[in-house]
């Protein structure tokens, strides 16, 4: 059921293997702050946009949460097509802002899935030879297919309704890095279970219950990667969509997903020209869609966009 390009990339991580950064995530973020902090940027954290300013049918700026207003030549937004739409002035927003395409809808039936992860801490040194990461299948996708999509057309077996919020046998990545930045000392080991997990709202992810035995789930399927898991357990923490919705803003934690071609465009997100002149849209929510290397490469698009104007076609 997943698209070719999805079965190559199986291939190429256990032929080739993949790129890590050293330091984990947080330290893509660090570097890109820096860089920014070096080409003169300035951020203000910790300020809602709460909407875009039009002017002369051009974006003009943007007002914060605490009502000040902040003018600009070109506002870029990084949020979903939904949220957006409910940021810019009512008559604009009408418009086209939020195509009916699988890849750019937050909620309804086609949202995306969300992750669910399980942060682990335990006890004993990580073995040398550990792979950094495993990835445990079921011994029937089909039923997880059947669980994580239950209202999907051209699913092959009928789920319990409202359905779990993760599979009740669950594709679990596992992830034991030896980046000494992510090893806690000699004598412990921290790891990463994820599965995909339904949308907040299509089941209710601030329910501790429902994350405590999703959370028993990954663990029992993780044991197959990492022997006397349970027996070595210190604590974990958990990390459902309920907590991408706060960390994010999208209403029901879902993780964009890749834009396809094909299938008449149904699986393309909403282009990086907005709805005004002046107005852009970068990240996970619009093309070339989710993923941190899509999210990049749509900023890379809007900054040409931006710098050569609206006949920019590509990286020289
Ligand atoms: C658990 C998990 C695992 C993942 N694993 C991978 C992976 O292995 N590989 C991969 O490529 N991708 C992965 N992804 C997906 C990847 O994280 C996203 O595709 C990517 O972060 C999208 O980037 P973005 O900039 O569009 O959005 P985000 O990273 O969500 O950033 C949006 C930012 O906008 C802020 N914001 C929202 N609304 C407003 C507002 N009104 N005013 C001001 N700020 C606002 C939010 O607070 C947030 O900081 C994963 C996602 C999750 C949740």
């Amino acid at each position: 059921a997943a698209p070719a390009s999805a079965s190559v990339l199986a291939y190429l991580e256990q032929t080739f293997g993949s790129w890590y950064a050293r330091g984990g995530m947080r330290a893509l973020a660090d570097a890109l702050h820096a860089r920014c902090l070096a080409r003169r940027v300035e951020f203000t954290f910790g300020a809602e946009a709460t909407a875009v300013l039009a002017k002369d049918g051009r974006a003009a700026g943007v007002e914060l949460a605490d009502g000040t207003t902040v003018a600009a030549d070109a506002v870029v937004a990084g949020v979903s097509p939904e949220r957006l739409a409910r940021l810019l002035p009512p008559e604009t927003a009408v418009a086209g802002s939020a195509p009916a395409v699988a890849g750019g809808e937050e909620s309804g039936p086609q949202a995306p899935l969300g992750r669910f992860s399980v942060l682990l801490a335990l006890r004993g040194a990580r073995p040398v030879d550990a792979p950094h990461r495993t990835v445990v299948h079921p011994a029937d996708p089909d039923a997880e297919y059947a669980e994580l999509f239950p209202t999907r057309p051209g699913r092959r077996r009928a789920a319990p309704a409202p359905g779990p919020g993760v599979a009740t046998a669950p594709t679990v990545t596992v992830l034991r890095p030896a980046d000494p930045e992510l090893v806690p000392d000699g004598d412990h080991e921290a790891v990463t279970l994820t599965a995909a997990a339904r949308p907040h709202t299509a089941v209710d992810w601030a329910d501790a219950e429902l994350a405590e035995r999703s959370a028993d789930r990954l663990v029992a399927a993780a044991e197959a990667a990492v022997p006397n898991l349970r027996d070595r357990l210190l604590w974990r923490e958990i990390r459902t969509p309920y907590d991408t919705a706060r960390d994010t803003g999208v209403a029901t934690g879902s993780v964009p997903v890749p834009a396809l071609a094909g299938a008449g465009g149904r699986y393309l997100a909403p282009a990086n020209p907005g709805q005004l002149p002046g107005l852009y849209r970068v990240g996970g929510w619009s093309h070339p869609g989710g993923g941190l290397a899509h999210a990049g490469m749509s900023g890379a698009m809007v900054a040409g966009l931006i710098v050569d104007g609206a006949d920019w076609r590509g990286s020289q």
